[in-house]
């Protein structure tokens, strides 16, 4: 794809949505990890509705770890894999009031360091509450970024690596979220829904996936159109 293109499809994506952000529901640093260390292979519909109460009684690296795992899995227990995640919760906990002044630190490194956060979770952190321009390469993003041609690459990582490299420098900051949000709502898994696409011109898959096609309504029936005659009810005698 060449720049011209992407940098259209960037400028659609900002004319769309100005300020995109994250669905999750955050108001530190502190809660933003915990949403997205929870949110692996679950909505951010389910831990939203999980977070709302564990925010509302432990929202500091001290009280989450005074709940301990059990305490916490009380919570997180809709969320798909949570007694893992809910260790590794604490976890993080026990090292960010260890290491770090009970603070989330800024940097990758550090982030990667922490239990149950990899590249993808630190990447998140950075962009969202620290406003670094990275690119968290989820199953969205993958999807969306090899499909449309913007950055092809086998693995997130070279997806990452390619994206960080082709989109303009005013779009890196947002292109996480408007590419994710692309990608749930329009450029979907099993069926892009290139009929309703606003980039569909700019993109480069090949079939675009037509509208469908209306339904057949029934036609109407004379006997349908018609009201039947009411039975008169039969008077007391
Ligand atoms: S045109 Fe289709 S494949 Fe291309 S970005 Fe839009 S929905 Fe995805």
């Amino acid at each position: 794809m060449n720049p011209a293109r992407r940098a259209g499809i960037f400028a659609r994506l900002k004319a769309l949505n100005p300020k995109p952000t994250t669905e999750l529901e955050y108001r530190t640093p502190f809660e933003l990890l915990v949403a997205v260390i929870l949110s692996a292979q679950a909505t951010d519909r389910s831990v939203n509705l999980a977070t709302r109460e564990l925010f509302a009684v432990a929202n500091s690296p001290a009280a989450i770890a005074a709940l301990g795992e059990e305490g916490l899995g009380e919570y997180v227990r809709t969320i798909g894999l949570y007694r893992s995640k809910a260790k590794h919760i604490v976890q993080t906990c026990a090292i960010l009031l260890a290491e770090h002044g009970g603070e989330v630190p800024r940097t990758r490194e550090a982030l990667e360091r922490l239990p149950g956060v990899g590249r993808k979770t630190a990447n998140v952190v950075l962009n969202v509450a620290f406003g670094e321009p990275v690119i968290a390469v989820d199953t969205h993003i993958f999807r969306v970024a090899n499909r449309t041609g913007l950055a092809t690459g086998r693995t997130p990582l070279e997806v990452e690596r390619r994206l960080m490299r082709f989109v303009p420098p005013q779009y890196l900051h947002d292109c996480h979220h408007w590419l994710i949000l692309h990608g749930r709502y329009i450029c979907k898994a099993p069926r892009p829904e290139c009929w309703r696409c606003p980039i569909a011109d700019l993109c480069d898959y090949r079939p675009k996936t037509p509208a469908p096609a209306p339904r057949a309504t029934a036609p109407r029936t004379t006997a349908s159109r018609t009201t039947a005659p009411r039975t008169p009810r039969a008077g007391r005698s």
